[in-house]
């Protein structure tokens, strides 16, 4: 009978879709699997120094306690007795990434421009979307948002109903490409920018509503509008900070967290993007 994992938590730093199965170890905290069918099998961690493991019976389950201590990658493989060395089979085998924190340190900018056009979020809900944030990318990936400032700015001039990046499409004026006026006020020291403006467009197409956010990684600077439909405000924060960290192209599996708005279903970051956006304990 095949060994089977399971994350006691959901969303907690596990892919079932990897091979071996692969679990997220924060450093200096832990996650627990519940662990059916090893029989007899003992589980043994190699290398022993990443993290220290407690396996204990559970009713009929047992529990498989991980506390990350340093950074590195390791397999945990069920076997015979302690020291056995012969070949084991994959599924009885679990990868691990203990991952030490990436720290976001995020410079916050509520928009307004000249001509009254303005954003309608209240600096006084930013931790609550934080958290929010913190709840995918930190419990899956080991990496997290930190306040470093919020503030409101004016951009002097008139933005219009939306505000557009539009330099990559041709045939639109100059003066439609509106990005750059609003990232002028960047913090260079934060890690990243999040401006909140009404309403954000990057396409041909201003007027119609397609998109919720846009980052370029390069310039560690995001711009996400008011209106969020089909997915929460800290989802398509924590989308924008995947892309921030590393993933440009959407996933095309529904249920992964950096899978276009247009279509998620799910939140997950898999193994491989986890090993992206904190490269960590690889
Ligand atoms: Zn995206």
């Amino acid at each position: 009978m095949p060994t089977v994992f399971a994350p006691r938590i959901p969303m907690f730093g596990f892919d079932a879709s990897a091979s071996p199965k692969w679990q997220m170890v924060p450093r200096g905290w832990e996650r627990t699997l519940v662990v059916r069918g090893a029989g007899a099998l003992i589980p043994d961690l190699i290398p022993n120094d990443i993290a220290k493991i407690t396996y204990s019976r559970v009713g009929a389950d047992h529990h498989l306690t991980i506390k990350g201590l340093k950074a590195g990658k390791g397999f945990i493989r069920f076997v015979p007795n302690a020291g056995f060395t012969g070949p084991v089979l994959n599924s009885d085998i679990l990868e691990i990434s203990v991952k030490t924190e990436v720290k976001i340190n995020t410079a916050f900018h509520y928009v307004k421009d000249n001509a009254g056009h303005k954003t309608n979020r209240n600096i006084g809900d930013l931790n609550a979307l934080i958290r929010g944030v913190n709840r995918l990318l930190d419990t899956q990936a080991n990496v997290r948002m930190y306040r470093k400032s919020a503030r409101s700015i004016t951009v002097p001039q008139n933005l219009g109903a939306t505000v557009r990046f539009s330099s990559h499409l041709p045939g639109v004026a100059a003066a439609e490409h509106e990005w750059d006026d609003v990232t002028n006020f960047a913090d260079a020291a934060a890690d990243f920018n999040v401006f909140f403006v009404w309403q954000y467009e990057q396409d041909a197409t201003p007027a119609v509503n397609n998109t919720r956010a846009g980052t370029l990684a390069g310039e560690k600077n995001c711009l996400m509008q008011d209106v969020i439909t089909g997915s929460s405000h800290a989802e398509t924060l924590a989308h924008e900070t995947i892309h921030l960290r590393g993933i440009g192209p959407h996933s095309g599996t529904a249920t992964h967290l950096i899978a276009s708005g247009a279509v998620r279903t799910g939140q997950l970051i898999s193994r491989a993007q986890a090993n992206t956006i904190n490269p960590s304990g690889t």
